[in-house]
């Protein structure tokens, strides 16, 4: 009982940044949402049952048409972003781009895979590799319409890639790193100086996301895992990312690694 007293007491002394929420904000904007949610149930169900009730026509003579226009053009475009999304997945080459295909992709084409995959027991990082192989060909994609400026471009590294038993902290200025060669931070930073872009060794995706938000780079070459990519991808949209998977010879979150290879292969593509 103390203990929720002295938390309420805390909540109420708070004084934190204007960005920033309270510990335990009010339960006013939940209250404003549900009421919300439940108005728009309540007129959706009510438009459902009144316009087949009543019939388009009598509504507007035009409707009918209208109403017919708007769902085979979404049909259309549906079927066409599906097979250009599917071709993609299946040859690896995207013949076709367009910045509402990335926006189907990110907003419509993930979130009903992940759904069909849960009911299909398909194992979720089967769909989040494609839904990542088919944004980085997005992304170069989009690139062909204007050059990049190096320093507009950030490479975004999770904290687990360095050496485990190194102690040189560079989460803060990536510039600490010795070079020794026992993991890949000293080859990125060398990558930073032949083509001139930014590399941040992140902690988490919110500093990550802070890093992001605060620099507006023009792309990003993000390297994490399937899970982390994805959702990283989509709350980064529409910003170009080309996203790599890590390796993980010692298993999630442990020394992981990163194919350097890939790495040059996607700063060539962005600035070539
Ligand atoms: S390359 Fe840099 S970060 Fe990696 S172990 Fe050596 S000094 Fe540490």
């Amino acid at each position: 009982m103390s203990l929720l007293k002295n938390s309420v007491k805390n909540s109420e002394k708070w004084q934190g940044s204007p960005e920033s929420i309270a510990y335990r904000p009010g339960p006013g904007v939940f209250l404003m949402l549900l009421a919300v949610a439940t108005v728009a149930v309540a007129f959706f169900g009510f438009f459902f049952w009144y316009v087949p009730t009543i019939g388009l026509k009598n509504i507007h003579p035009a409707l009918p048409y209208i109403t017919g226009a708007l769902f085979i053009t979404t049909a259309i475009f549906i079927v066409g972003g599906t097979a250009v999304i599917t071709a993609a997945a299946v040859k690896g080459t995207l013949f076709f781009y367009s910045p509402l295909l990335r926006w189907f992709l990110v907003k419509v084409f993930l979130p009903l895979m992940v759904m069909a995959g849960g009911i299909l027991r398909v194992p979720k990082i089967k769909i989040e590799r494609i839904f990542i192989d088919i944004n980085n060909q997005m992304v170069l994609m989009m690139k062909k319409k204007g050059r990049l400026i190096p320093k507009k471009i950030l490479m975004l590294m999770p904290h687990c890639i360095q050496f485990d038993n190194c102690k040189i902290k560079v989460t803060r200025n990536v510039r600490n790193c010795a070079g020794c060669g026992k993991c890949e931070i000293g080859e990125l930073l060398a990558l930073t100086e032949e083509f001139g872009v930014d590399l941040f060794i992140s902690t988490g995706g919110t500093v990550a996301r802070r890093k992001v938000h605060e620099d507006r780079p023009d792309a990003v070459i993000a390297v994490a895992c399937e899970r982390d990519l994805t959702s990283g991808l989509q709350d980064s949209y529409p910003l170009p990312v080309i996203a790599i998977v890590n390796q993980r010879p010692r298993g999630y979150c442990m020394e992981t690694g990163v194919s350097m290879v890939e790495i040059k292969q996607a700063l060539t593509s962005l600035l070539g």
